[in-house]
C-alpha cells in the first residue's frame, strides 16, 4: 500500500488507552488512522408503525407500557416488555441486555431492531436519548475485541481536528474538474462522519480515483527510473543454452520455452530487463532462472537469485550445484548470520562467484557486486522502490526478473503490474499427478488417523501445518508446539519433528535435511514450508485450522506435496460452522487451478487482505475494488500517464514530486 506523508502519532500525545487502541488496529501515523474507513454504513431514519415490513430493520421512538422481565440462562438472558408507538402496542424482545431492567414504565425508548410481524419487534439496541441524534448515516469500522466503535471514531475526531493542516488538496485542479470531485478534506470528513448519502458517495468517489492515481503515478514514476534505461546487450552462445536445456533429464514444456524465448530476447536487448514469470506451483520457475542465469554467465556477468527464506535460499542452491555440476560456474549461497559471510561477501566482490544465490542479505549495504547483470527475486510478491534502488545501485546492466507463484489473470496483472513485461506458464509438466484435497469439518485428525497411519506404513512422509507457534491467548489456533507434543506418541515409531521460524538457522537446516533425506517421516511446521521447498516424498499434507489461511497460501502448501510422482492427498481441518469459510475451502476441493483459485481468493477477501501476507500479488487500496471499479482504473491510468508526460505544468509538476517523496523509500505493490 502506498503510504502518503504524514504525521507521527507520537506527536499527538495520545492518552495511553489510545496509544493501546493504535497499537492494536497497526497505526502509526495519522495518515493511517484517517485511511481507516468504515467497513459499512446503516442508514438510519425513523420508521412510522404503517411503513413497518417484516424482516426489514427500523427505528423508533416509543413509550414503555409494561416493565421489562427478564428470563436468564446461564450467562445469556431474554427481555421482553411492551411499548406503545403510533397508537400500537408493540411487543419488544432484547437479548443478552438485563440491565435495560432499569427502564420503567413512560420511560422513553428509542428501538433499533427487525420487524418480525404481529406488532412483535426484536431488538438489535436501544438507545435512551433523543431520537433526532441518532438519525443519520452510522459508519461501521472493523476492530478487534475491547475496542468499541466509539472509541474509534473518537480517535479519528481527534486525528482529524490535529491534522488539519495535513488535509490539503494535492491532485492538479484539473482533474478535479475533469471528474467533479469533492476536495480532499471534506472527502475525509465525510467518510467517517457523512452528513448525507450523496456526499458519503463523493466521497467515495474522490478516495478511490485518487488511491488509484497515486497508484499509477507511483508506476510512471519507477517506470522511469527502471525500463526506461539503457544497458550493455548481452552476448551469449545459444548452442551452449541449447545443451544445458537438454541435459536437464525433461522436455520443457510450451510455456516453459515461450517464457525462457522470452527473458533471453529481454537479457540480448539493449534495454533494461523488468519482467514478471508468473506461473503455478510446480510449473518448473526454478529452471527457467537456472537458463537465464546461465545465459547472464555466458554473456560475462555475475549474476544472483533471491528467495524469500534461507530454507528455500538453501535449496536452490543445492539444485544449481547439482544442475550445474559439469560447467565450471562457481556457484555461491549468502544469507545473513551465516558462518563464513565475510568470505563469501569477499568472494562476490572480486568476482570469484558466478551465481548467487540467497535471501534479501544479498542486497545489503555491505555487498558489492563485482560485475552484476542480473537478479531474480524468486516467489517475491513485493519489490518495493527501495529494493529496486538498492539493486540499481548495485549494477548499470543490471536486469530484473520477478517470479511469482501466485499467478493472475493477464489483463488483471498488465493492468496492475503496469510497469512490467509478464510472461505466464499455465500448464503444468505432463505426468503429474496432482493432489486430492478434502475438507475434515473437525479441527483433528481423529478421523483420519488410519490413512496417515497408512500413508507412513507405506513409506512416505507427511507435512502437518499449523497457524501458530505457541499456545496464545489472543490466536484462538492449534499450535506446532502442542501438536507435537500430543502427536508424538500417537505417531510413533515413525520420526517427528517441528519446524518453525523461531528456529536458529542451524537447527532449520538440520531439520530440513533430515526430512529431505527420510530420516524424518512427520514433520510439524508453520508456514515456513509454504514456499518452495521441494521433499518428493513427502505426498501427504494435513492443515490444521485450515480456515486461519488465504486460500493461494493453502493452494501454495499443498503444492509441497505436489513435487513427485506419486499424488497428493491434502486435508484441510476446521471447525468453523460458517458457511462462507465452508464455501471458500471448497473451492480447494474442487479446483486445482492457481489462476482461479487466486481470482476466488481476490473476490472473496479482496487485495487488501491478501496483500497482508507474502502471498499477496497486487497491490493494496483500501476503498478501491479491483474488480468493480474498472471505470476509476482506467481513468486514473489515463490521468497519471498524462500528468507524468505534462511536468512542465505547475500543478502535475507539484503532485508528481509529492508522489515522489511519497514513494521514496516506501514499498508500494
Ligand atoms: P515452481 O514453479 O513451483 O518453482 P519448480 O521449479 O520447483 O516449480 O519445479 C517443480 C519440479 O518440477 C522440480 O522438481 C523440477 O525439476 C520439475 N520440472 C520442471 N520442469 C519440468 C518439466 N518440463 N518436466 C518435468 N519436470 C519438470
Ligand atoms: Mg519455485
Amino acid at each position: 500500500m502506498l503510504k502518503l506523508i504524514c504525521m507521527d502519532l507520537k506527536d499527538l500525545k495520545l492518552t495511553a488507552k489510545r496509544q493501546e487502541i493504535c497499537k492494536r488496529l497497526g497505526f502509526n501515523s495519522s495518515y493511517d488512522v484517517l485511511s481507516y474507513y468504515p467497513y459499512k454504513y446503516d442508514n438510519y431514519e425513523i420508521v412510522r408503525y404503517k411503513d413497518f415490513k417484516i424482516g426489514e430493520t427500523i427505528m423508533f421512538e416509543a413509550e414503555l407500557i409494561t416493565s421489562p422481565s427478564t428470563f436468564r440462562y446461564g450467562k445469556r438472558s431474554t427481555t421482553r416488555f411492551k411499548v406503545l408507538y403510533d397508537d400500537e402496542q408493540l411487543l419488544v424482545t432484547i437479548f443478552n441486555r438485563p440491565w435495560i431492567r432499569n427502564l420503567d414504565i413512560n420511560d422513553k425508548v428509542v428501538i433499533i431492531g427487525k420487524y418480525d410481524g404481529n406488532n412483535k419487534v426484536t431488538a438489535l439496541n436501544y438507545y435512551t436519548k433523543d431520537v433526532n441524534e441518532l438519525v443519520g448515516i452510522v459508519p461501521t469500522y472493523s476492530t478487534s475485541e475491547g475496542i468499541s466503535q466509539n472509541e474509534i471514531k473518537k480517535l479519528i475526531s481527534l486525528v482529524y481536528e490535529n491534522c488539519s493542516e495535513e488535509l490539503v488538496e494535492h491532485l492538479p485542479s484539473e482533474y478535479i474538474k475533469a471528474h467533479n470531485l469533492i476536495d480532499y478534506k471534506t472527502a475525509i470528513f465525510n467518510i467517517h462522519n457523512p452528513i448525507n448519502s450523496d456526499l458519503l458517495r463523493k466521497s467515495l468517489a474522490r478516495l478511490k480515483y485518487e488511491e488509484f492515481l497515486n497508484f499509477y503515478v507511483a508506476l510512471n514514476i519507477l517506470k522511469g527510473n527502471t525500463t526506461n534505461s539503457i544497458k550493455n546487450k548481452k552476448v551469449f552462445d545459444q548452442d551452449k543454452i541449447d545443451a544445458f536445456i537438454d541435459s536437464l533429464g525433461f522436455k520443457l514444456t510450451t510455456d516453459q520455452e515461450t517464457c525462457i524465448k522470452e527473458s533471453l530476447n529481454d537479457l540480448a536487448s539493449d534495454k533494461i530487463m523488468y519482467r514478471l514469470i508468473q506461473g503455478e506451483v510446480g510449473s518448473g520457475k526454478t529452471v527457467i532462472s537456472e537458463v537465464m542465469l546461465y545465459a547472464n554467465y555466458l554473456a560475462g556477468y555475475q549474476g544472483c537469485l533471491m528467495a524469500p527464506t534461507e530454507i528455500l535460499a538453501k535449496q536452490h542452491y543445492e539444485s544449481f550445484v547439482r544442475d550445474f555440476a559439469c560447467l565450471g560456474i562457481k556457484i555461491g549461497v549468502l544469507y545473513s548470520a551465516m558462518d563464513n559471510e565475510k568470505e563469501v561477501k569477499r568472494q562476490i566482490e572480486n568476482g570469484e562467484l558466478d551465481i548467487i544465490i540467497g535471501t534479501h542479505a544479498l542486497f545489503s549495504n555491505d555487498v558489492s557486486y563485482s560485475n552484476l547483470g542480473l537478479v531474480i527475486a524468486d516467489e517475491q510478491h513485493r519489490f518495493g522502490v527501495k529494493q529496486r534502488n538498492a539493486l540499481k545501485n548495485k549494477g548499470d546492466n543490471t536486469d530484473f526478473c520477478l517470479m511469482s507463484a501466485t499467478p493472475i489473470p493477464r489483463t488483471l496483472a498488465s493492468s496492475l503490474y503496469g510497469d512490467m513485461d509478464i510472461s505466464t506458464i499455465e500448464t503444468l509438466p505432463s505426468g503429474r499427478k496432482g493432489c486430492k484435497t478434502y475438507l475434515i469439518k473437525k479441527n483433528s485428525i481423529v478421523d483420519i488417523l488410519d490413512v496417515v497411519k497408512d500413508t507412513l506404513k507405506q513409506g512416505r512422509q507427511i507435512y502437518i501445518i499449523a497457524a501458530a507457534i505457541e499456545k496464545s491467548e489472543n490466536y484462538n489456533a492449534k499450535d506446532v508446539t502442542g501438536l507435537y507434543n500430543s502427536l508424538l506418541n500417537e505417531l510413533s515409531p515413525y520420526k517427528v519433528s517441528l519446524l518453525h521460524g523461531k528456529l536458529s538457522s542451524q537447527e532449520k537446516d538440520l531439520i530440513m535435511k533430515d526430512f529431505n533425506d527420510n530420516k524424518i517421516q512427520v514433520l510439524i511446521s508453520t508456514t515456513v514450508v509454504e514456499v518452495g521447498v521441494n521433499v518428493k516424498n513427502a505426498t501427504m499434507m494435513i492443515v490444521y485450522d485450515a480456515d486461519k489461511f488465504g486460500l493461494s497460501q493453502l493452494h501454495q502448501l499443498r503444492g509441497r506435496i505436489q513435487r513427485g510422482n506419486y499424488e497428493g492427498v491434502c486435508f484441510l481441518l476446521t471447525n468453523s460452522k460458517d458457511e462462507s469459510v465452508i464455501k471458500r475451502l471448497e473451492v480447494l476441493c474442487n479446483c486445482n487451478d492457481g489462476f482461479k483459485i487466486s481470482l476466488e481468493d481476490l473476490k472473496l477477501r479482496g487485495p487488501g487482505d491478501i496483500l497482508g501476507t507474502r502471498q499477496s500479488g497486487l497491490p493494496t487500496f483500501i476503498l478501491g475494488n479491483i474488480f468493480e471499479d474498472g471505470k476509476f482504473i482506467e481513468a486514473a491510468k489515463k490521468d497519471a500517464k498524462q500528468i507524468c508526460d505534462n511536468l512542465d505544468d505547475e500543478e502535475a509538476n507539484k503532485y508528481y514530486n509529492y508522489m515522489m517523496e511519497n514513494i521514496k523509500d516506501k514499498v508500494i505493490s
